[in-house]
């Protein structure tokens, strides 16, 4: 496996999407899901250029963030989020991706006033509900981002969505559309306030060139990247 030249096709594969939606490539960043990867091939991405990496768990980005693997390059929190870990991701990450509670938002405001940063967050939505996924319901989302509006220290910068597995080309493009129909109502419900509302997370290796065509402004891509990762639970 190639890392670099995975980089570059799945940037070629952007810009293609990007240019068939009518949009230009640079409106749409890639973060590489760095979930199971060692510090090494996370170096490596970094040095094929990847400029942001999204990480799952609590416990790889500490490991990661010790060794100093992702120097050079920004990094996101993009797994499930418990309230009594939030001291190791809040000041830690330049984006948490998977805000999906009032109970989370307070905890992350919590320890953000206390770090004394402003903690950017996108709000993640269960566009499917599905139950065994994180994300708060749709219509939830107009007063959680309210209360994150109200938060002096955090920012809140777009949504976030993980739409089913599928196995069919196209089938999640709905989802997307859905999901970019929230994020453009919550934009222009905020658009008074100081902040930004300008990312749009959606889209994995499977259909991230759907979720373009939808108006994604970051996909999120393991597999095109790194290969295919050992099942979940193996040692490594
Ligand atoms: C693993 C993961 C991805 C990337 O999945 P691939 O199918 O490997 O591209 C994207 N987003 C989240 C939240 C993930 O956990």
């Amino acid at each position: 496996m190639d890392l670099s030249q995975n980089v570059k096709a799945v940037r070629e594969r952007i810009a293609a999407a990007a240019a068939a939606a009518g949009r230009r490539p640079e409106e749409v960043a890639l973060c590489a899901a760095t979930k199971t990867q060692a510090n090494e091939s996370i170096r490596a991405a970094i040095a094929a250029g990847i400029q942001v990496c999204g990480e799952n768990r609590v416990q790889e980005l500490s490991a990661h963030l010790e060794s100093n693997a992702y120097v050079g390059a920004r990094v996101h929190f993009i797994g499930r989020l418990q309230t009594n870990k939030v001291r190791q991701v809040v000041g830690r990450v330049d984006l948490i991706q998977s805000v999906d509670s009032p109970r989370l938002l307070q905890a992350v405001e919590a320890q953000a006033g206390k770090l004394g940063v402003v903690q950017d967050i996108l709000l993640e939505v269960n566009i499917a509900g599905e139950e065994s996924k994180g994300g708060c319901a749709p219509a939830d989302l107009p007063w959680l981002a309210e209360e994150a509006q109200k938060a002096a220290h955090i920012r809140l910068r777009g949504l976030m969505a993980i739409p089913p597995i599928s196995t069919v080309p196209g089938a999640n493009r709905k989802y997307f559309s859905e999901i970019r129909n929230l994020f453009v109502d919550i934009m222009k419900k905020m658009s008074d306030n100081q902040s930004v509302i300008d990312c749009l997370s959606m889209g994995m290796s499977a259909d991230f060139e759907d979720a373009i065509a939808e108006g994604a402004t970051l996909v999120r891509v393991g597999t095109a990247l790194f290969g295919p990762r050992p099942p979940m639970g193996t040692p490594r």
